[in-house]
């Protein structure tokens, strides 16, 4: 029998006043502390939306999808979750009110419930609950901290704060609410104003729900006469306020919440140990390093979404980890791939050192990828090509060196007579959208004498996926003897999973997405390189 102290905790951060205050990194940085305390910790986003899963939605509304090992399709937080603990996430940390109805009509239709009345409380509720505790099953985790999406008050969260209101009365002291809200400061009156968190919290305690903690989010300090202010109106003691003050960099929160305490807060409210102190001394010298850089890398994001910086998140904290591994400022120029062509060649990578192609579904903005990979071949700038950013490298390739014009995926081009990328034989009669790609970790195995086999210092390597098409092999041979290798293949299906230039100082492209596993304790070896490749062409410029 587990004893009280080895049962799982649970913890729920929900959002107040606006969205966008920074919940799943509030989150990631509370269980970072927890973590650095000696506990075990998972963070589990419940994400609102009627959507299975964020696979289906477009970028500009929800900004990237983030691919577990296990092949989910998640929200962008995992990715931060996992940045942070250094710990893989799986489908059971992203649940959508679409899984959560679909789980429960599934049931419905078994005859799970046969005679009685399919209803939001208990059904839906009980389905949330059951999310939940999956995660706290065998007591694996002593902290479950379960980030709400969306903010208190929308209609769709109420089924989650009504699980919340539920579960808190089943488990008692093994359950805290940090509720994270605004502070807004009115330069006007040149006051900070309580009044949105005060009426947050009131929408809170309509649906029977009484924060523990309060994370105020706010731009200038907030003294004690202020934290006084908002404890009174919302029930807490001061120690509970917990300032969160803007910061220029996202990995500074967990030192900023170290110092407000949010982590002792969570243990004295859990009946847990707080004796020890939270080891991070790793996480300062990454800190450390990354503010202080030595040389500064201009490094360019080719991408159709560059607007949102969201869109390509994983990929941007990749660069701002290898950065931090090289001791250099990663000055990112994001590229429109639109706004490219020939004219503004120059122009546009004027002074950029690095050239990464991101990637991408569908025809638009293919043909300023294509000309930014030749112009990045021509003139032996460092590249690297992710996923759609592989593949525009072998078209490019196979236009212009292998003199094939009309080479094309035929994803963009179903008609193309060189069909350099092709839909995957098991994609050919998949007809449904979501969750049916070639999706998270699988096995690669690299050439020796290769640059990727230098990189890794590995032969054998996983990485997580998520396309539906493949390089051809059938022209792998005309490739290789024209000087672009396929250095990494899948060991079963013989996929090309990676191709370099051989004459090119560092030129590759590959088919799955490192960025989905860089985290602070462990920068992805193919950014670090190419940031440092990065470096050294730029310190060859003279
Ligand atoms: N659209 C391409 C494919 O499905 C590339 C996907 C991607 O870049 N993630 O194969």
């Amino acid at each position: 029998m587990s004893t009280v102290e080895s049962q799982t905790r649970y913890i729920f951060v929900t959002g107040g006043v606006t969205s966008s205050l920074g919940k799943g990194i509030i989150s990631a940085s509370l269980a970072k502390l927890l973590q650095a305390r000696g506990y075990t910790a998972t963070i589990q986003k419940l994400d609102p939306y009627i959507n299975i899963d964020p696979g289906t939605l477009n970028p500009y509304e929800h900004g990237e999808c983030y691919v577990t090992e296990d092949g989910a399709e998640t929200d962008l937080d995992l990715g931060h979750y996992e940045r942070f603990l250094n710990t893989p996430t799986s489908q059971a940390n992203n649940v959508t009110t679409g899984r959560i109805y679909q789980s429960v009509i599934e049931k419905e239709r078994r005859g799970d419930y046969l005679g009685e009345t399919v209803q939001v409380i208990p059904h839906i509720t009980d389905e949330i609950k059951h999310s939940i505790q999956l995660l706290g099953e065998g007591n694996k985790y002593d902290f479950v901290i379960t980030e709400i999406g969306g903010t208190v008050g929308d209609i769709e969260s109420l089924p989650y704060i009504e699980a919340i209101r539920q579960l808190r009365w089943e488990l008692g002291n093994r359950c805290v609410v940090v509720h994270l809200t605004l502070i807004p400061y009115l330069s006007a009156a040149k006051e900070l104003k309580t009044k949105p968190t005060q009426h947050s919290v009131k929408t809170m305690l309509e649906y029977g729900v009484q924060p523990d903690i309060l994370v105020c989010r706010t731009e200038k300090p907030l003294n004690d006469s202020i934290k006084s202010k908002i404890a009174l109106f919302c029930n807490v003691n001061a120690a509970s306020v917990i300032e969160s003050i803007d910061t220029d960099s996202i990995y500074k929160v967990p030192l900023l919440m170290r110092d407000e305490k949010l982590d002792i807060q969570v243990l004295k409210k859990t009946r847990m140990s707080a004796n020890c102190l939270p080891e991070l001394d790793k996480w300062e010298e990454f800190i450390d390093r990354l503010q202080n850089p030595e040389k500064t890398v201009k490094i360019a994001l080719v991408g159709k979404y560059v607007e949102l910086m969201d869109a390509y998140k994983s990929i941007i904290e990749s660069l701002i980890h290898a950065g931090a591994s090289n001791k250099c400022k990663v000055d990112l120029k994001m590229v429109h791939s639109e706004h490219i062509n020939t004219r503004k060649l120059k122009t546009i990578f004027d002074g950029i050192s690095g050239i990464l192609v991101a990637p991408g579904f569908g025809e638009r903005g293919i043909e300023g990828k294509i000309t930014a990979i030749e112009y990045a071949r021509k003139n032996k700038i460092p590249f690297l090509g992710i996923c759609l950013g592989m593949q525009c490298a072998t078209i490019e390739f196979a236009r212009n060196v292998l003199n094939l014009k009309k080479a094309h995926s035929t994803e963009m081009m179903p008609e193309t007579p060189h069909p350099i990328i092709d839909i995957m034989e098991q994609q050919k009669k998949i007809t449904l959208k979501g969750g049916t790609m070639r999706l998270g970790a699988y096995d690669c195995t690299l050439k020796e004498n290769t640059r990727v086999f230098g990189i890794y210092g590995n032969k054998f390597i996983s990485e997580r996926h998520r396309h539906r098409f493949e390089f051809n092999n059938k022209y792998l041979e005309i490739f290789e003897i024209n000087g672009m290798k396929a250095s990494g293949k899948n060991p079963e299906t013989d996929l090309v999973e990676i191709m370099e230039l051989t004459e090119h100082p560092w030129f590759i492209g590959v088919q799955f997405h490192p960025e989905y596993k860089s985290t602070v304790a462990n920068p992805h070896p193919l950014f670090v390189n190419f940031v440092k490749a990065s470096n050294e062409f730029e310190n060859g410029k003279g």
